[in-house]
């Protein structure tokens, strides 16, 4: 089997040497910055499978290198956060991260982890799955269909793909830059408003209160967020 690459980004040594050793046992490669500016650097490099990141690094917070890595790829993250920094958690799962570890935890633990998200990544983009379902939301890809609570929704082209990415990363942000580079294929970030008059059409077609969004929930400042199936089943 291909042997996964994850990038260690951990400023302390007593951490990231043994698990580092204990995740190579585990059958995966690891790489090991040890400061936030090695990690972007390493990143770029090597293209990991998977990113662990510690939140406190000594020269930054690692919250910017998550939303550096975001702007750029959907590479997953796993936070690594201290006891009690829940702030900090609930803020990285806000900004993409896929899942996030409270030290101290145990190598087989985070290993566990590891492979939780690598499957969950690897799992929707597995050819033959061309249904995105989120709650009461279906989308078929390849009829280019969408049904709310078994209502068929008519969207235009680019609708279509806004909710696609929101789908895909449905209970994750997706950054405003990330919409528009990939559904309009630009890199202008000047006025978004193109994106939000296409969000708010959507909601529109889907039923979505706007000032109390049930499916679309705007993340100001940085972007959208489909609610997940838990959250959406949670309200039914
Ligand atoms: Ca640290």
């Amino acid at each position: 089997m291909l042997r996964r690459r994850i990038l260690l980004i951990e400023d302390e040594e007593s951490i990231s040497e043994p698990l580092a050793s204990a995740l190579e046992r585990d059958g995966f490669d690891v790489v090991v910055a040890a400061t936030a500016a090695q990690g972007r650097e390493r990143f770029h490099a090597e293209s990991p499978d998977l990113v662990l990141l510690d939140v406190m690094l000594s020269d930054g917070d690692g919250k910017d290198v998550l939303r550096e890595i975001r702007s750029a790829s959907r590479t997953p993250v796993i936070m690594v956060t201290a006891r009690g920094e829940e702030l900090e958690r609930v803020l990285g799962l806000e900004l993409g991260a896929d899942d996030y570890v409270t030290k101290p935890f145990s190598a087989a633990e985070l290993a566990a982890r590891v492979r939780a998200v690598l499957r969950r990544v690897d799992a929707p983009t597995s050819p033959g799955e061309a249904v995105l379902e989120v709650g009461d939301v279906r989308m078929e890809l390849d009829r280019h269909e969408v049904k709310s609570g078994g209502n068929a929704v008519e969207l235009t082209v680019k609708e279509f793909e806004v909710l696609r990415m929101l789908l895909e990363n449905a209970g994750k942000v997706v950054r405003r830059e990330q919409l528009i580079r990939e559904v309009w294929d630009t890199s202008w970030f000047g006025s978004t408003k193109t994106l939000d008059v296409h969000v708010s059409a959507l909601r529109k077609k889907l039923g979505d209160n706007p000032s109390s969004p049930r499916f679309i929930h705007t993340v100001r400042g940085i972007g959208f967020r489909f609610a997940s199936s838990e959250e959406l089943n949670a309200r039914t």
